[in-house]
């Protein structure tokens, strides 16, 4: 067995036993890594306690050769992002997002570019400093561009030469939006905005940080959300419920009194 150490964030757990839990890291050095915390939960235990999903932690495990379950040896949080935990917008966000990672990434994957994406997540909802919904979306885009899932912006998908009209038909099968010729190449294409694609492809931009400098309408963003959900439930074969709850939660909230008015501020800033 070899002993391996890296930083890794908690994803997944469950328990296995009355005191021992199952936790999938996605770790800087390697990858997805399904782990067996044995006797974490005992009042004694050298693992320090139950880890928190979305802890941000220095794990150290025994790599078992050939096998998919490795042994957690040592696992100290450094950070446990406190303030997106108060917050239930924000805190469904970092779920969500632990969600689709555990489905994104496979196991194999180096995953030192998605931990770092959502490292730098978790700090962005834990500080709160911009709509929960926009850095989530973002995380999305830029999710969906590392496992080279982004959808062609600019162009039809199909025949790679007209430029979508500003209404267009989205092939979630081709990745893109398609022309007014090429719309027998996919029937279950649906109605979107130019503006939702490219405003996905924006987000999947690092080098545009801070994004509250992005330019972008209330229109483009619930068209946005419709496209992501019905994009991610073509790709992962299913919706996941979380990020079901998450859009409902974000595209009715009452336009009116406080809850409007903190969303426009954070929208224009
Ligand atoms: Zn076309």
């Amino acid at each position: 067995m070899t002993i391996c150490k890296t930083r890794g964030l908690a994803i997944r757990k469950l328990d296995y036993s009355e005191t021992s839990q199952i936790v999938t890291f996605l770790t800087e050095g390697y990858g997805k890594t399904k782990t067996i915390a044995k006797g974490i939960k005992r009042p004694k235990s050298r693992l320090g306690g139950a880890v928190d999903l979305l802890a941000d932690c220095e794990v150290v495990f025994l790599e078992k050769p050939g096998g998919d379950l490795h042994i957690l040896t040592e696992c100290e949080a450094t950070s446990i992002f406190a303030g997106l935990r108060e917050d239930p917008e924000r805190a469904e966000a970092a779920f969500a997002a632990a969600d689709l990672l555990d489905r994104f990434v496979y196991p194999g994957e180096r995953g030192k570019e998605c931990y770092q994406l959502s490292v730098e997540l978790l700090g962005a909802l834990d500080r709160g400093e911009e709509r929960a919904e926009i850095l989530f979306l973002a995380f999305v885009a830029r999710l969906l561009k590392i496992h080279g899932l982004l959808p062609l912006v600019g162009h039809c998908v199909a025949c790679r030469e007209a430029r979508p009209a500003r209404e267009s038909m989205f092939s979630s099968r081709l990745g893109g939006l398609l022309c007014k010729r090429c719309l027998a190449n996919d029937p279950y294409a649906f109605k979107t905005t130019a503006g939702s694609v490219a405003l996905l492809a924006a987000l999947a931009k690092p080098d545009r940080l801070p994004r509250r400098r992005l330019r972008m309408s209330e229109t483009d963003l619930r068209n946005l959300w419709v496209l992501v959900a019905r994009y991610l439930a073509f790709v992962l074969d299913g919706l996941p419920d979380i990020v079901e709850r998450l859009r409902r939660r974000m595209c009715k909230q009452p336009d009116s009194a406080g809850v409007g008015q903190r969303i426009r501020s954070g929208a224009s800033a």
